[in-house]
């Protein structure tokens, strides 16, 4: 059985607006064991940003995280325990961005930016030059020769995301957090990512945030927030082949509607079911709507 890499849990994530306290998102409660890849998957405002951020210690100032509590594993047995992992546990963590071409400096060539992730972990000048086109070549680039002395506006949005995963090679990483890494890729662009990120990291956690369906279907466990609510959680097989909540089903069957961007929502925590008003399946049962289990997969429905 293998190790849980990370454990995580928030009571909940308020927000300090004008003397009033709201809650944005509810308790969630998750791990990810060595290997393993969880994606928090919802429309925008779901709460899925917001919980990778608790992570990373990046929380916006007037947002606080209750009863936050994360242990971090990482290899070579060293154990970090607190709100800020992010900062103790160091290039343990690696965080790989939404767009890929928009995180590369656009007047920097590959080399610089390999260059200056490599000084910072240690490698002497020696050693940079060999080692940068290592990294492209382990990212997937046949010919890394080629690549290393473009800009980034000279790669597609799928090599952009291949230099970021070169970036993120420094050997030491147990955590993996990608921010809707797949943005802007076609169906094949996104299998070779997530194939190219359990090639690389085999041994680490991934924490996968998404709004598409077909990338958390490549995971082994899946969250589906819903205006800060866990909807549901559970293996990826059981939750996206026998989902057991509405929400869920509206998802997989893309029935919920504008383009997965939902403004985002303050909410009152004792509301009825966040998708009450859009549920074709609403009753007044919602109201009260309470927690559903079946071993490791439990929902949120009537
Ligand atoms: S609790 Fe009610 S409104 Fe919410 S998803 Fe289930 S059936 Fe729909």
């Amino acid at each position: 059985m293998p190790d849980s890499v990370l454990s995580y849990h928030s009571d909940k994530m308020t927000a300090s607006l004008k003397n009033t306290e709201k809650t944005l998102v509810g308790e969630i409660d998750f791990s990810i064991m060595q290997g393993e890849k969880l994606a928090l998957i919802g429309e925008t405002g779901s709460g899925k940003t917001l919980t990778a951020l608790s992570i990373m210690g990046l929380l916006p100032q007037n947002v606080e995280c209750k009863g936050l509590r994360i242990k971090l594993q990482c290899k070579g047995g060293r154990t970090h325990v607190g709100p800020d992992v992010f900062r103790t546990a160091g290039s343990a963590v690696v965080y790989i961005p939404q767009n890929g071409l928009e995180s590369l400096n656009p007047r920097r060539k590959v080399r610089a930016h390999l260059y200056d992730t490599l000084r910072k972990n240690g490698y002497d000048k020696l050693a940079v030059a060999q080692k940068a086109l290592e990294m492209l070549k382990l990212a997937g680039f046949e010919s890394p020769e080629d690549i290393i002395d473009l800009y980034p506006f000279q790669l597609s949005g799928g090599m952009a995301q291949r230099v970021t995963i070169a970036l993120a090679m420094t050997g030491r990483e147990s955590l993996i957090i990608a921010d809707e890494p797949t943005n802007g890729l076609d169906q094949v662009g996104r299998d070779n990512f997530l194939r190219l990120l359990d090639s690389r990291f085999p041994e680490a956690a991934k924490l996968v945030i998404t709004h598409d369906m077909a990338v958390a279907a490549l995971t082994d466990k899946v969250i589906v927030l819903k205006n800060g609510i866990v909807m549901e959680q559970g293996p990826s097989d059981l939750v996206l082949e026998r989902p057991g909540c509405q929400y869920t089903k509206a998802l997989m069957d893309a029935l919920v509607g504008n383009g997965m961007k939902e403004t985002p929502r303050l909410r009152d925590p004792d509301s009825c079911c966040p998708f009450y008003s859009r549920c074709s399946k609403a009753c007044s049962s919602c109201f009260s709507v309470s927690n559903r289990k079946d071993g490791e997969h439990v929902w949120r429905c009537i």
